[in-house]
């Protein structure tokens, strides 16, 4: 329920920090933990998206709302995705429940995955310790439901392999376009095609939240690093008529000045994008 009484779609920015984690007083602003989104649908639907070290903000956030429970799906397993799931206090209470799901890489599926971090070497505490209720399900084509939200997922260009992902919430009409570790300029023709169609289809969605770890400068000298440039995600949405875009996996080395700096020149460019701030909660669409 939005403040207005109205069905709505929120997003809290767990973190939106890009391969490694940055601390330090330059990072207050925009966050320095790595990718993890929560989205709570119109009736209560409870999706995060990635499990980045931002899963510490969402997992505080889910602490203070019923216990129940929650599914969690992946964009793809490198680190800077998955390392907020060995310190979720949430696991360790048996009145939630975590249904992981995800796509399959390098032969491994989100199981495969994440068990193997819940274990050691890496880690001291097993998964089977957890006493919440933890299942895995691998991604179906075609995607999956979460209550009224439906899950769509597109390939994209990414070093290993990377899932973009389409929420699309029936109880308020509102869509999402969540695609971080997208490397625009190695699209195929078969890439591009998917890619907009997921982000048009059947309408243009509302938000799209996406990788612009680079500026277009340096996204050059650093081609085939698995993510696109500022300019490549204006482009895209203008190209599927998205209005509003929020540009995340910022570079561990982009202190609060820099990207305070790129997003007065965003705005300038696109009035309706903005850089993804950790703790920020919105309201989609309406
Ligand atoms: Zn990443
Ligand atoms: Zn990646």
């Amino acid at each position: 329920m939005g403040i207005d009484g109205k069905m709505s779609l929120r997003l809290l920015i767990g973190g939106m920090r890009g391969s490694q984690p940055a601390i330090g007083s330059g990072f207050d602003e925009f966050g320095g933990d790595t990718t993890s989104l929560l989205l709570v649908g119109s009736r209560g639907e409870r999706l995060v998206l990635d499990a980045g070290t931002g899963l510490r903000i969402v997992a505080g956030q889910l602490a203070l709302m019923e216990p129940g429970e929650v599914t969690v799906v992946f964009s793809h397993y490198h680190l800077d995705h998955m390392a907020g799931l060995t310190m979720n206090p949430l696991f360790h209470q048996s009145d939630w429940s975590f249904k992981f799901v995800g796509p399959t890489f390098a032969d491994s599926t989100a199981q495969e995955a994440i068990t193997r971090l819940l274990a050691q070497p890496y880690w001291p505490i097993s998964w089977k310790q957890m006493t919440a209720k933890l299942e895995f399900a691998k991604l179906p084509m075609g995607g999956i439901e979460v209550g009224g939200l439906r899950v769509r997922e597109c390939p994209v260009p990414h070093p290993g392999g990377a899932f973009a992902y389409r929420i699309d919430d029936s109880g308020c009409d509102t869509s999402m376009v969540f695609a971080t570790d997208i490397e625009w300029k190695q699209r195929t023709p078969a890439n591009e095609a998917a890619f907009l169609t997921l982000c048009r289809e059947p309408s243009p969605a509302d938000l799209l939240v996406i990788d612009a770890h680079f500026g277009d400068v340096d996204q050059k000298a650093f081609a085939g690093w698995g993510h696109s440039s500022r300019e490549d995600c204006l482009a895209i949405a203008s190209a599927t008529g998205i209005e509003k875009v929020l540009l995340g996996h910022h570079a561990p080395e982009a202190d609060d000045e820099k990207l305070r700096a790129a997003e007065r020149q965003v705005k300038q460019l696109s009035p309706g994008a903005a850089l993804a701030r950790a703790g920020q909660w919105l309201t989609i669409g309406g």
